[in-house]
């Protein structure tokens, strides 16, 4: 193990993970389990080997120094052009921020500004630490349901909502962002406790925009080389969502969220 940080994978040129041109980092670890979840490898905290269809033994997480993370993400700032800069994504990049704290130091002063991926369901303290090195936020919202989010991914909705208030409280932009999923976040109800809290956060002038997201079936092999590892982990075969279905769903946040814009994400 080199210094700490574990990292399944650093995606380049990404164009969906805040302003610009960015570079997105996977931190693999989650405080969360959504069946639905298309990188699974990012749920579990441990470094797991797998052996792929050759029989070639792989592995999912990579460890890196702080210094060799900042010196990868350097190479890219040519092309952030003052707008772009580097995401922290995962599983939730937030359970590994006090050893990554010295990398954003970094790219502070190197003027290279970082956007933060969460699901909001960390501890306090530490989301409450994270707002002064952050200059975007992504959040993810699914399931607004106290016992369906308790039971179904694990989530601790006063957690979520606690956090989501200091977000809003701060200066820092919010791009929110919503897998739409059958089975599990398309009900009737959880679409409409979305839009009665989106149409009560999207006045903030520091909420800037909404993004529908489908689920998809991409990762049904990732979840058959970890499912007979470390993580007891089950895949589901995701229905599909019609296009009709999703714009319906646009349709009815944009009708109550008229300062900001939604859109459908296409990944
Ligand atoms: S929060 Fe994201 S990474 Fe974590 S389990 Fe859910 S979908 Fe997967």
């Amino acid at each position: 193990m080199k210094d700490n940080l574990l990292i399944t994978n650093i995606q380049r040129f990404c164009l969906n993970d805040g302003p610009g041109i960015r570079t997105t980092c996977f931190f693999k670890g989650c405080s969360i389990k959504c069946p639905w979840c298309c990188n699974p490898e990012n749920i579990s905290q441990l470094r797991e080997e797998y052996f792929n269809d050759n029989r070639d033994c792989e592995v999912f997480g990579k460890y890196y120094t702080n210094t060799e993370l900042y010196g990868i993400l350097l190479k890219d700032k040519v092309f952030y052009n003052n707008v772009g800069g580097v995401t922290f994504s995962g599983g939730e990049a937030l359970l590994q921020f006090y050893k990554f704290k010295p990398l954003l130091d970094l790219l502070k002063k190197s003027n290279i500004n970082t956007c933060l991926e969460t699901s909001l369901f960390v501890d306090n303290s530490i989301f409450v630490d994270s707002i002064i090195y952050f200059d975007y936020y992504i959040v993810d919202i699914k399931i607004l349901d106290k016992n369906n989010c308790n039971n179904l991914i694990g989530g601790n909705l006063d957690l979520f909502y606690t956090n989501l208030d200091v977000l809003l409280n701060s200066n820092k932009n919010i791009w929110i962002r919503i897998p739409v999923i059958k089975g599990y976040t398309d009900d009737y109800v959880n679409k409409n406790n979305i839009v009665s809290l989106l149409k009560n956060i999207s006045s903030r002038k520091n909420v800037v925009s909404i993004e529908l997201i489908k689920g998809h079936n991409l990762a049904k092999s990732k979840y058959k080389f970890l499912s007979t590892k470390i993580q007891n982990i089950v895949y589901h075969e995701l229905e599909d969502l019609s296009d009709e279905e999703l714009h319906c769903y646009k349709q009815l946040i944009e009708n109550e969220c008229k300062d900001v814009m939604v859109r459908i994400l296409k990944l």
